[in-house]
């Protein structure tokens, strides 16, 4: 479902992506493993678009991201187009980045409704049963500053899940939680899994990366350095840098 092929990403003068090469299969969930300013949070923006490469390419469900012609930085697609893709595109990030001022309920109706039209009443049918789904049934009435961080975040999963993505990309969703809470977003994060959603997940979670995860990739400095099987990447890996990583993480 997703390639990503040579993406090449510079801050300036700082290369943050040297030629990333990636193949995530349709309903299969890859973790992306690595130090801090590896470049993981860089490539997972790059999928959607909210970073522009310098070169390479990303192919999401047979579309082109961001570009109109692949390596053809001149002719980036119009923002209504990028718009478009997008919604095919959920992304659930580390800060819970729900609208204060709306209810759990209201957060997942948002973007059905006012994006797209949909209808009101089916939205919110759906966007109820979405909250179930995530645990949250009793609590669609509830603003996010009366939630807590885990249930927030639940919220945050079901907004993207709203749009009927094809794919979810998740950005250390649970790095930012009372560890009490950890549990029941990867507990969400698992049944979507196993409901065959195709996602790519940031996270130090190596217990979730080893029983969930289709595939690890491990990167370090802007490169891939190991990709493979969770049990060989994580229970065997080839490469010191990752053994560094891995003793530092479990
Ligand atoms: P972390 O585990 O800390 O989240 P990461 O692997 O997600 O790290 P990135 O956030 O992708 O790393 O950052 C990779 C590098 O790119 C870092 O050196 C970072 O400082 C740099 N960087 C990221 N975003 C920008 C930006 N908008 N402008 C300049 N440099 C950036
Ligand atoms: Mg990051």
């Amino acid at each position: 479902l997703v390639e990503i092929r040579r993406v090449r990403k510079s801050f300036g003068a700082h290369q943050v992506l040297r030629d990333v090469s990636l193949a995530v299969p349709a309903g299969t969930v890859t973790v992306l493993l690595g130090p801090s300013g590896s470049g993981k949070s860089t490539l997972l923006r790059c999928v959607n678009h909210l970073e522009t490469i310098d070169g390479g390419r990303i192919i999401v469900d047979g579309d082109l991201i961001g570009y109109r012609q692949a390596g053809d930085k001149a002719h980036e697609m119009t923002p209504r187009q990028i718009a478009k893709q997008r919604r095919n595109i959920g992304m659930v990030f580390q800060r819970f980045n729900l609208f204060p001022h709306m209810t759990a309920l209201e957060n997942v109706c948002e973007a059905p409704i006012g994006v797209v039209g949909r209808n009101k009443g089916d939205a919110k049918d759906r966007a109820m049963q979405l909250l179930e789904r995530v645990g949250l049934g009793d609590f669609a009435g509830h603003y996010p500053a009366q939630l807590s961080g885990g249930q927030q975040q639940r919220v945050a999963i079901a907004r993207a899940l709203a749009m009927e993505p094809k794919l979810m990309l998740f950005d250390e969703p649970t790095s930012a939680l009372d560890p009490e809470l950890v549990g029941d977003v990867l507990d969400v994060m698992r049944e979507l899994a196993r409901d065959g959603m195709t996602m790519i997940v940031v996270t130090h979670e190596i217990g979730f990366a080893r029983s969930v995860a289709d595939q690890v990739v491990f990167m370090d400095g802007g490169v891939v350095v190991e990709a493979g099987d969770p049990e060989e990447v994580i229970g065997n890996p080839q490469r010191q840098r990752t053994k560094n990583f891995l003793e530092s993480v479990m």
